[in-house]
């Protein structure tokens, strides 16, 4: 008895040969007729699998060789005491020890050139070496030692490794820092002030400028200096509502 074929399975096969026949006509086995843009399409895409191929093959052969030469400036990073691990996360930085599980692939280059598929979104950074799309090499171990880590402005401990720096979360340092005399003018009149020794020295009443002096008349004492001295001031105060003391005083715009 014949084999019957449904209709829907005709097709399918014919699907299957045209796909197989577009894959043996790039392999170059066979030829069909082709218009000559059609020819010169096909020309270009042949050249530029094969030139994607030759990138590919470079950059694995030169793999080992990359991976010890970061895996010698780890260990030359670790020796020189940079035992902590700073990683950029949503805008702010994360500090590791270097020895934390979650940050070990990027530590460990052998593993941070394996290609992973599942990882954490936040600690991993592609880059681009080939045609054949995103590599997820881990991103470079940024190490410091943990002086350099307090230097920082901003951070997180992470909370599962817990280095022992100084803070757990280390916020933007808010005191005022000292700015030049020269910088006082009509619009900082009821501001306060105190010395770069840290004497108060109230709310600025008016101030006087000589050729090689300025001095600050301030409601608690004047001071007095060169162009280059420097004083500090104060923030605003915000004033307490709901009935309580107002600790700030009206400050002329
Ligand atoms: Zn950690």
């Amino acid at each position: 008895m014949p084999i019957v074929r449904s209709p829907e399975l005709v097709a399918s096969q014919l699907r299957a040969q045209e796909q197989s026949a577009l894959e043996l006509m790039a392999a170059g086995v066979i030829k069909i007729d082709l218009t000559p843009r059609q020819q010169a399409a096909y020309d270009d895409a042949v050249r530029y699998a094969a030139e994607v191929d030759a990138r590919e093959r470079e950059h694995y052969a030169a793999l080992p060789a990359r991976i010890a030469s970061e895996n010698a400036q780890v260990l030359r990073d670790l020796a020189a005491g940079k035992l902590y691990l700073a990683n950029n996360v949503g805008g702010g930085r994360v500090i590791h020890f270097a020895s934390c599980p979650s940050v070990r692939h990027q530590v460990d280059r052998d593993v941070a050139h394996e290609l992973e598929l599942v990882r954490d979104p936040d600690e991993v950074e592609g880059s681009w070496h080939s045609g054949s799309g995103y590599d997820t090499t881990a991103k470079w171990p940024n190490l410091m030692t943990l002086d350099e880590v307090e230097q920082l402005h901003t951070y997180r401990a992470c909370q599962r490794c817990n280095p022992d720096t100084r803070e757990r979360r280390k916020v933007k340092d808010r005191q005022p820092t000292p700015s030049k005399l020269t910088s006082v003018g009509p619009q900082r009149i009821g501001r306060e002030y105190e010395t770069p020794d840290g004497a108060f020295l109230g709310r600025l009443i008016s101030y006087t400028v000589c050729a090689d002096s300025i001095t600050l008349h301030c409601t608690e004492g004047d001071y007095a200096g060169g162009f280059d001295a420097t004083v500090t001031l104060l923030p605003k105060k915000v004033p307490v509502h709901a009935g309580g003391e107002s600790l700030g005083t009206a400050v002329p715009s």
